[in-house]
């Protein structure tokens, strides 16, 4: 495998890295995440959601292995995010999912990117400024089919359809709010609200899927998926086991190793007591980092868990803001060393474990991994 140490996203250059702690980003399990979710719907094109630093693995690396597979259309947030991903992916079609910012149609045309429009004034001032420079620019537009929180309700779509005769009218999308539970009922509403309100829009290419609406059987695909959360490792489908293969791996290494006897307690506040004499390693990663601080254990409550040596081990007391404690009793003495590679996210524990294990949703591990992590891309 290559590591190519200059595709280090540069968010990160500006903090030093902690040698005790590497983030290593697998660029090929995420091209192999994007084709397994483009071969689900051969009809449809699948673009890739890369906002929040594509989902904190970093835009520009995911951004340019992504294009190279073939990937052309992109999801970003901003239109600060557009354009970085603009500077490494020139051909690539853009949208801005926050819309049209007041006074913002100037810079998104600049970087030729499309706004996600998702009110009739945001659709008028885009088709207003087309016309100033004597062109019909291209935007999506978003219907808000049960989401409420950006969008165009379904009543407004006969209007929209009439506003929009000044852009180019490249998508219409609306979002799912709970995909990943297939038999709620609320997707076949919104999947049925959606497909009623593109009446309004005939010949308009259509995209309705996240990560989860690409595996409901409904195959709500459309013309466009718009995945995130899978192309990144987490589970669309969180009832059942994940179709998808783990992006990120991280790796703290062993600092301390120490004995305490029972009774003592771990940590700030002393929150989680040894009940019996207990053996302690302790890793160089914190909240600091991104590890939730609701991954400790305390009384009645079992927290997040690590992999030495292809044991399981507890974490114990409460997490620090740079380092945090486990119970490493049960594994062999030999194993547990000063300098020894503990698993935190991997093959083994999937960022919907550790999620679920520290009260948070897999999407926050990955936009909350640290800065401080040595970064390493592979597979690019
Ligand atoms: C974030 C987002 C997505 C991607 O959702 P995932 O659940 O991460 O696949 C798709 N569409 C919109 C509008 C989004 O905001």
């Amino acid at each position: 495998m290559r590591i190519d140490r200059s595709a280090r996203a540069p968010t990160n250059e500006s903090v030093p890295a902690r040698a005790v702690a590497t983030l290593c980003v697998d660029l090929a399990a995420l091209v192999a995440n994007w084709r397994l979710l483009a071969a689900r719907a051969p009809g449809a094109d699948c673009a890739a959601v890369v906002k929040a630093d594509a989902y904190g693995i970093g835009l520009e690396p995911a951004t340019r292995a992504l294009a190279a597979a073939g990937c052309r259309t992109f999801f970003v947030a901003t239109a600060g995010e557009g354009e970085r991903l603009r500077a490494v992916a020139p051909r690539a079609i853009v949208y801005v999912l926050e819309g049209l910012p007041q006074g913002g149609a100037f810079t998104l045309a600049a970087a030729r990117l499309r706004p996600v429009l998702a009110s009739l004034e945001e659709i008028g001032e885009w088709g207003a400024f087309g016309r100033s420079i004597g062109r019909r620019l291209p935007a999506a537009l978003q219907l808000d089919t049960g989401m409420n929180r950006l969008g165009l309700s379904p009543r407004e779509a006969p209007a929209a359809a009439a506003a929009a005769q000044d852009i180019e009218l490249t998508l219409v999308m609306s979002h799912f709010i709970c995909a990943q539970w297939p038999d709620d009922p609320r997707n076949a509403r919104q999947i049925a609200a959606f497909e009623a309100a593109l009446g309004c829009f005939p010949g308009a290419p259509a995209s309705l899927c996240n990560s989860s609406g690409v595996f409901l059987s409904e195959k709500p695909h459309h013309d466009l998926l718009r995945p995130g959360y899978a192309l990144y490792g987490g589970n669309p489908t969180p009832l059942c086991p994940n179709p998808m293969r783990p992006v990120v791996r991280l790796e703290a290494s062993v600092l301390a190793v120490r004995e305490i006897a029972a009774g003592e307690t771990v940590g700030y506040d002393g929150v989680w007591t040894a009940a019996r004499p207990t053996r302690l390693a302790t890793l160089g990663l914190g909240y600091g980092d991104g590890l939730p601080a609701g991954a400790s254990s305390g009384p009645g409550r079992a927290g997040a868990e690590a992999v030495i040596g292809g044991y399981r081990c507890p974490l114990v007391g409460r997490v620090s803001m740079d380092f945090v404690m486990l119970d490493v009793t049960d594994i062999p003495e030999a194993i547990v060393h000063r300098g020894a590679s503990a698993e935190i996210l991997g093959e083994t524990i999937g960022v919907d474990e550790l999620a679920a294990r520290s009260g948070t949703i897999g999407y926050e591990i990955l936009t909350r991994l640290g800065r401080r992590y040595e970064r390493r891309y592979i597979g690019g």
